[in-house]
């Protein structure tokens, strides 16, 4: 596998840390849990969609755009760092913002994400939930390249194959890591949303022959869908890459820690948030990494791990959305208790 013959801006610090959650493996009495923290790439607050925005950056550039236009949820951890690095790399930055959860809290609206992507020189457009929100990307792009821009198309979550490409690389650095810190691992849990950290990570890891055990948490799709959705990209990934084709017994998703949609937290992630921040003082968010570590205790308290094993969980950012959420994540005893 040649990871070379595609176009990369370098945009994040990495290699990412790998450390211990101490607190939290002694309140839940083992495994060792440890995190990889891509929560740490540094740019605008970092971020897994900064290791996507390596390929897709080096793509539109390659490609000669002098813009690129993508969407998200209004309060996308993704168009903060696309506005990000493409202020970096000069290139103009439109996006659209689907109003999924219905919200008309200012904060939430206005505030965290949305406020550094505009810090960023992004322009946005609030727009109502859509059916198909890459369709409505698509017509946008039309109408800019008809302005005169050369627009290079960011799909939602940056998963395309291209953004799939920095999570193939993310398997080939915590591999490497784990060899080199003599880490004895074989389970890991990740968010599995616009899905190309997933499906990108099951290439690179297939790609290695490493069998760590990816734990998919579904943050918005249910698994039955999200498995096909997972299984679809990693074997686009692994096409562009040469490699054979992934197991689909390999692709694993848990949809019980979805509550009552995206971007809303259930009592199970706002007791993972809390669980962090208190014990390690780690902050999580509340559309996927709380989702994630819901998963991941769930598992532990069932009992599915040895307590000599190890189980790392990979912080994907997201704390930036947490000023949107202070209602639901401010701690509930008054500051003189
Ligand atoms: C986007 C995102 C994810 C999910 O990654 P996908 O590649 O879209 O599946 C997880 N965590 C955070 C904080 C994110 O912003």
């Amino acid at each position: 596998m040649d990871l070379t013959a595609f176009p990369r801006v370098s945009l994040a610090h990495l290699p990412t840390p790998i450390e211990p959650l101490p607190r939290l493996t002694e309140a839940l009495g083992g495994p060792q849990i440890l995190v990889k923290r891509d929560d740490c790439t540094g740019l605008s607050t970092g971020g897994n969609k900064t290791r996507k925005l390596e390929y897709l950056i080096g793509a539109a550039l390659a490609e000669g755009a002098d813009m690129v236009i993508t969407h998200g949820a209004t309060q996308s951890n993704h168009v903060r760092q696309t506005a990000a690095a493409a202020a970096k790399h000069r290139l103009k930055c439109h996006v659209l913002l689907e109003n999924r959860i219905g919200s008309n809290d200012p904060e939430y609206l206005y505030n965290g994400n949305v406020l550094f992507a505009e810090m960023h020189g992004a322009t946005t457009e609030h727009v109502a939930p859509q059916p198909d929100m890459n369709a409505a990307l698509a017509e946008t792009g039309e109408r800019l390249r008809s302005e005169g821009h050369k627009v290079y198309v960011i799909p939602g979550g940056g998963s395309s194959p291209t953004g799939a490409l920095g999570y193939v690389r993310a398997a080939l650095e915590l591999t490497n890591q784990m060899a080199e810190q003599d880490i004895k691992c074989r389970h890991m849990f990740a968010g599995s949303g616009s899905a190309g950290t997933h499906a990108g990570l099951i290439a690179g890891l297939t790609a290695v022959s490493s069998e760590i055990a990816v734990h998919g948490v579904c943050v918005r799709t249910p698994s039955e869908k999200q498995d096909k959705n997972v299984l679809a990209l990693a074997n686009r990934t692994v096409e562009t890459l040469n490699v054979a084709d992934v197991d689909p017994a390999r692709i694993e998703t848990d949809d019980e820690h979805i509550g009552e949609g995206y971007g809303i937290p259930g009592p199970d992630t706002l007791e993972a948030i809390d669980m962090l921040a208190r014990l390690d003082g780690i902050l999580l968010d509340p559309v996927y990494t709380g989702k994630v570590m819901a998963g991941l205790i769930k598992q532990v308290r069932a009992g599915r791990f040895d307590k000599g094993e190890t189980v790392l969980f990979l912080h994907t950012g997201g704390a930036a959305a947490l000023p949107a959420y202070a209602g639901a994540v401010r701690p509930q005893t008054s500051p003189a208790a």
